[in-house]
């Protein structure tokens, strides 16, 4: 293995080694079926046992019962921007979104074309660099839902509370800090994921919905936008992504293995405690974009003294073989993803590597 990198790519990014081998091995003979998995019928009993055994995993691992569906839907976390309020803004109901980057404005201008979203806090003002306290957060009695982004890919930022909803459903976009550390998953109302950060390869999003919410969902709409049909059969109505699935399965049980979500914490607090000790030891060197209360674990997010040292650094990570380090072009400068499958290993190198540049340069 002399030749793979440490892939720090915002998405598609990094899947465990274990995980690539176990597909690499059951890739031409799939269990002794004579078949690849990609090759079997959705409807084979290797296939449903993918299937059955992803969706266990999902309540074991984020400690739900049967009365949460467990769904694995195509169109990205893009789509589920507009599948929520066709779903939940009926009858003129408003939903609730929380502004803290990029996605939650993309979920923002999709709920408006559906129905109408109430802004509960304009993080633009500030530049994005703040998760809102509950103080901050206006949320009107009668609105649909709140959403959140739990954790800002781009900005760097992600919550490290869950906010008081005071009954309503809170709905949550998790698509890059999913199953990252320990939380209260039974506070959510539903939560969803593009599988491609840290659950696996791209081509299914997750989404976990309870029963309560799912029975407000819009029978009108057309079977696949309807929640209810995928819920009802198990996300097999139609063709599912079979291979993606089958890979968040392998990760699923991986996070199993070493522990849960307990021991995925620990790894992933002694990964970003070694970054950003490194930049708070040179707060004027590798400057991080984001107040610190808000920051993020998974996407930390920094500037150099200039342009041309970032240049430098992206460059030179790269030759050490440390990769996809460039920050997204609406914040520039250093962007480190942490992602589950990334090793301690990756950040404690990187954080040396991050010392000698500042020496040299
Ligand atoms: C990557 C990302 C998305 C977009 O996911 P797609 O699967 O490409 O639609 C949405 N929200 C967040 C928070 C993301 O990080």
């Amino acid at each position: 293995m002399a030749n793979r990198v440490f892939n720090f790519n915002p998405g598609p990014s990094t899947i465990p080694l274990d995980v690539l081998k176990i597909v690499q091995d059951e890739l031409l003979d799939y269990r002794g079926s004579g078949m690849s998995i990609i090759e079997s019928s959705h409807r084979s009993p290797e296939y449903d046992e993918v299937n059955e055994q992803a969706i266990k995993l999902v309540r074991e691992i984020f400690g739900l019962d049967d009365s949460y569906h467990v769904m694995f839907l195509t169109g990205g976390a893009s789509q589920q921007f507009f599948q929520i309020p066709m779903n939940f803004l009926v009858g003129g109901k408003v939903g609730a979104y929380a502004d803290t980057g990029s996605w939650s404005t993309k979920a923002i201008k999709e709920a408006d074309i559906v129905g109408k979203a109430h802004v509960a806090f304009a993080g633009k003002e500030k530049g994005f660099v703040h998760i809102p306290t509950q103080d901050e957060l206006d949320i009107p009695s009668g609105a649909a839902y709140l959403h959140i982004t739990t954790n800002n890919t781009i900005k760097g930022t992600q919550y490290h509370y869950l906010p008081e909803t005071n009954g309503l459903p809170l709905i949550a976009d998790m698509s890059s800090d999913i199953a990252s550390h320990r939380m209260d998953y039974k506070k959510f109302d539903m939560f969803y994921a593009g599988a491609q950060k840290n659950l696996g390869a791209a081509g299914t999003t997750l989404v976990v919905m309870s029963d309560a919410l799912l029975q407000k969902s819009n029978d009108s709409l057309p079977s696949l936008l309807n929640y209810k049909t995928q819920a009802g059969k198990k996300s097999l109505y139609n063709t599912p992504p079979s291979f993606a699935i089958y890979v968040v399965k392998l990760v699923l049980e991986w996070i199993k293995n070493q522990g849960g979500l307990k021991a995925v914490e620990k790894t992933n607090v002694a990964k970003k405690d070694c970054i950003y000790q490194l930049m708070d030891l040179h707060p004027d060197y590798y400057r991080g974009t984001v107040e610190k209360e808000s920051r993020s674990w998974m996407n930390l997010t920094m500037r150099l003294p200039s342009e041309e040292l970032e240049k430098k650094f992206i460059a030179e990570a790269k030759a050490a073989g440390f990769v996809g380090l460039k920050g997204h072009r609406s914040v520039g400068g250093v962007r480190v993803s942490l992602y589950n499958a990334m090793p301690l290993e990756g950040a404690e190198k990187l954080a040396e590597f991050m010392e000698t540049f500042k020496k040299n340069n």
